[in-house]
């Protein structure tokens, strides 16, 4: 379906949990969050409905996100139920990759596409420090197992971090060498955790691009991707960079998101929701209705770089990264 800007939207992406198993500092309060009681959130059930309407409505892209969606109970069967859904011709995850050794192979025989692993230092000690107490020999192994077992392509999302990570930019850049993995590059969002801290920590693209001279451009035939792709003159993998900040690609956007506790999120950087919710509990409105009113009033463009732009309440893992 075409927004109002003419924009076909066809591309969902859910959050099945605001509950994450790890702290990252720039996401998550220090201390967790509180758990909602069950009925506060979506059931299973219940994103099932609201996605089979989506893809009723043109959407045939779908990812499943979180908080960590590994951590959700009855995730196979779930991710099963999406893919067989007619119309569906790209099902993926974001995850932290900590449970991706335990679940990959269920994962891919339940009809899950491929994974985006979400890791911004190679180093033991950082991974510790930035996740809160993660730990990344257990991230690499998942990542090894998603490989393994044909989750394709492994795409590596990492947020620089101005005096944290910034000087490991050539050792995620140098993975992309010897393997055919994707390393994107994703500016820090003054988002959730990350909206007070200094200036300092974020760091546009356009700097790390500069650092690595021998980039060439390439287009992987997606107009609709957010990621600038790049490769090594000798590389493998590619290196992509998405710029939410210093040049945003709302003009392609595609996407639409639902929140785990029932809402219709049309753009990522405006606080306008749609509750979904109540209609799915007490049969109010239509269903289709609500979706059809989210895309058509989806934002133009965002205008997270004004001065005047209004805060934005959700943090990332109520969002949905
Ligand atoms: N737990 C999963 C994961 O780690 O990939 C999915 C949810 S997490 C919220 C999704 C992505 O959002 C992660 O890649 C994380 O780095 C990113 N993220 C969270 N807060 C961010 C911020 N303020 N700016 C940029 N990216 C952010």
């Amino acid at each position: 379906m075409k927004d109002a800007s003419g924009r076909n939207i066809n591309y969902l992406r859910i959050s099945i949990t605001d509950l994450c198993n790890l702290r990252c500092m720039y996401c998550m309060p220090q201390n967790g969050i509180e758990k909602k009681h069950h009925k506060e959130i979506l059931s299973l059930e219940e994103i099932y409905e609201v996605t089979k309407i989506a893809v009723d409505l043109g959407v045939d892209k779908v990812r499943i996100t979180g908080g960590e969606p590994l951590v959700r109970n009855g995730i196979i069967k779930f991710i099963e139920s999406i893919a067989q859904l007619e119309g569906i011709r790209d099902l993926a995850m974001t995850t932290n990759g900590l449970l991706l050794k335990e679940y990959a192979q269920e994962l891919k025989n339940a009809g899950l596409d491929r994974v985006n692993i979400s890791l911004d230092t190679l180093k033991d000690e950082k991974y510790k420090e930035i996740t809160r107490g993660g730990n990344l020999k257990t991230v690499l192994e998942g990542i090894e197992a998603a490989k393994k077992v044909g989750l394709n392509p492994i795409k590596i999302n990492t947020v620089i971090i101005g005096n944290f990570n910034d000087d490991e930019v050539e050792d995620f850049v140098g993975l992309t060498l010897k393997e055919n993995i994707e390393v994107r590059f994703i500016e820090l969002m003054p988002i959730g955790q990350a909206s007070t801290w200094a200036k300092n920590k974020f760091i546009s693209n356009g700097t790390i691009k500069d650092r690595i001279s021998e980039l060439m451009p390439i287009y992987d035939g997606d107009k609709h991707s957010p990621a600038k792709y790049y490769k090594l003159p000798d590389g493998v993998g590619k290196i992509g960079f998405i710029n939410p900040i210093s040049s945003h690609f709302c003009k392609y956007c595609n996407r639409i998101r639902l929140t785990a506790d029932g809402r219709l999120k049309p753009c990522l950087h405006s606080n306008q929701e749609i509750d979904i919710k109540t209609a799915l509990r007490h049969n109010i409105g239509d269903l289709r209705k609500l979706l059809e009113e989210a895309i058509l009033s989806k934002p133009s463009q965002h205008t997270l770089n004004d001065l005047d732009h209004e805060p934005i309440v959700r943090d990332m893992y109520r969002i949905g990264g």
